[in-house]
């Protein structure tokens, strides 16, 4: 079988050189192994996502030189495959609507930790500390009624109790970098959010479902999503989706050792080409050499 490899990007601000080393890994791994290479918009948040970035991203990434197969898929278009999948999930009992705002929940965990630390994700957010999960039916009902905002959570005690213990496959990159099986510990994460009344989908249900529905057997992507793959693990095992192996790469930093963002203009692809950088100039700056 011939691997799948895709980069899954998300057109909420121009890609940098971050982005750039991710995509041209995919790209080249695909290429080395005679696999294929999917180009996937992760564009579910309209209030964040634009046109003007998802046109760039084409553009950026044919001027590095890569190719990928058409049609792209764009997550916007098939928001109803994702309901669908959050409906199997609610029959399962493993989803709540949950009330509180953003405000409320930071309130409630300032509240908590007064008697000590309030456990945390792994990103470093606080999990969520509401009882909406324990409302009554009828009080769920009411406040649904109501025309109340909320956010659908997964149940993850629920839903780890019915999956068992989980594991993925990693092929980490480079000498520290961790391979073999990983075991999956999606409690960490606490009732992770899965979609909010005005999205019918969140990043964790949307990727697991892409990357089966699109055959993406070689998940190549940064280390900061290194530990959400142990919520992916629990979706795919609940929704009976496939398995794919994992890759989780070093990931560029800037002079001062951070993390890029997409709002840094010194490292942005656009800005660098604005410069005059070639291609194969940003392939040695990310230490990426031709193949
Ligand atoms: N869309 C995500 C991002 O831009 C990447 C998702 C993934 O590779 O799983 O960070």
């Amino acid at each position: 079988m011939r691997p799948v490899f895709r980069f899954a990007p998300s057109p909420n601000g121009h890609l940098h050189l971050g982005h750039a080393y991710s995509a041209l890994l995919n790209f080249d791994l695909a290429r080395e192994s005679g696999g294929r290479f999917l180009l996937r918009i992760e564009d579910i948040d309209p209030t964040r996502c634009r046109a003007e970035f998802e046109t760039a991203i084409y553009e950026d990434l044919a001027w590095l030189g890569m190719a990928w197969e058409m049609p792209v898929r764009r997550q916007s278009e098939h928001l109803g495959s994702y309901a669908q999948a959050l409906q199997r999930l609610v029959a399962q009992g493993l989803v709540y609507p949950s009330f509180e705002s953003r405000t409320e929940i930071a309130r409630l965990v300032a509240e908590r930790e007064v008697g000590g630390d309030w456990p945390r994700d792994p990103d470093g957010a606080p999990l969520y500390p509401g009882g909406s999960k324990v409302l009554s039916p009828d009080e769920r009902a009411q406040r649904l009624e109501s025309g109340a905002p909320y956010a659908l959570r997964l149940d993850v005690a629920a839903a780890v109790a019915l999956a068992g213990a989980l594991s993925w496959m990693e092929r980490g990159e480079g000498p520290d970098g961790e391979t073999g099986p990983i075991a999956a510990e999606p409690e960490r994460w606490g009732d992770v959010i899965l979609a909010r009344k005005e999205t019918p989908t969140s990043y964790h249900l949307s990727v697991v479902i892409d990357d089966a529905l699109q055959g993406v057997t070689e998940v190549v992507r940064g280390q900061d999503l290194f530990h959400a793959t142990g919520i992916h693990r629990l979706l795919q095992r609940l929704l009976g989706l496939s398995e794919p192996s994992y890759r989780h790469h070093r990931l560029i930093r800037d002079d001062a050792g951070c993390k890029l963002s997409k709002s840094s203009a010194a490292t942005g692809l656009r800005a660098l080409r604005a410069k005059g950088a070639t291609p194969a100039d940003i392939r040695r700056l990310i230490g990426l050499a031709w193949v």
